[in-house]
């Protein structure tokens, strides 16, 4: 590592309590609902267990449309299942970037991106109150706003004239809408943290099942859509081809991808 790759490294760490590994072997990021949290029990005691063992050699960030006490909540309940704290965390859908262990925000990752969100709220409020096919969802969201969606009354037309005020309007899993600002996703967050993390490209493996991941599988990073993945995000495999499509879901996948992109050593028994 270059002198200036550590003096960012050491800068992203003052901000963070979990201590990241030095010289990570793989940066593993994960969805969450239906890539990290999908899949058989018994996959899933088994990655989370893998997850914990291989705490210095794998970067584990988690990837979600969640946000931070929501993601607060579940490591409680997946606790369970040995869930145990990421190193970090990209919620709201690339809005939030937090310490996994503290969830407490990460203001270098996320200065830019309340800076463009700064404003948005108040012209956007008034404009998506009357739009038909529209129910805001009952989850704090920070940087973005999330409704659900009624596909039959929503008209698409009308989401382009909301894009015209600095935003971008993703629909996931033809049941949400999140409003974000423009340009920000879960790949473009997770490509401006990896600047910070100074990791080369070829350790860092990204899986999800919804198009809210799309952003990530279209950074050129290697992906792995699991077997579960929503049918919209599948039509998109063929413009990806650094995406592997897995038989597996959820975790299972998760496994399979890894092992299709030549980290089976690093798993162990968990290849087997
Ligand atoms: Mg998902």
């Amino acid at each position: 590592m270059t002198q200036s790759a550590r003096a960012r490294r050491a800068r992203l760490q003052d901000q963070l309590q979990a201590r990241l590994p030095h010289q990570p072997e793989l940066v593993l990021v994960t969805d969450l609902d239906g890539t990290l949290l999908g899949g058989s029990s018994a996959w899933r005691r088994r990655l989370y267990a893998w997850l914990v063992e291989q705490r210095e050699r794998v970067l584990h960030i988690f990837c979600t449309g969640r946000d931070l006490r929501s993601v607060a909540r579940l490591l409680q309940e997946e606790d369970r299942l040995g869930l145990h704290p990421p190193h970090l965390v990209i919620g709201d859908v690339g809005c939030s970037v937090a310490c996994g262990a503290s969830l407490d925000l990460v203001p270098l990752a996320v200065d830019p991106i309340e800076a463009a969100w700064q404003g948005r709220p108040e012209v956007l409020l008034p404009l998506l109150a009357g739009l038909p096919g529209l129910s805001p969802q009952p989850v704090t969201a920070d940087r973005r706003l999330a409704y659900y969606i009624d596909p039959e009354a929503l008209d698409r037309g009308r989401l382009a004239a909301i894009e015209g005020h600095g935003v971008d309007c993703l629909v996931s899993d033809n049941k949400y809408l999140d409003i974000l600002p423009a340009g920000v996703n879960k790949g473009s967050t997770l490509l401006a943290l990896l600047e910070w993390l100074e990791v080369e490209a070829e350790r860092v493996v990204t899986a999800g099942d919804t198009l809210n991941d799309l952003a990530m599988f279209e950074t050129g990073l290697q992906g792995v859509m699991v077997g579960n993945a929503e049918a919209d995000l599948v039509a998109a495999l063929p413009r990806l081809p650094q995406v592997y499509r897995a038989q597996g879901e959820g975790c299972e996948g998760i496994v399979e991808g890894l092992r299709h992109f030549g980290f089976g050593s690093l798993l162990g028994d968990l290849a087997r």
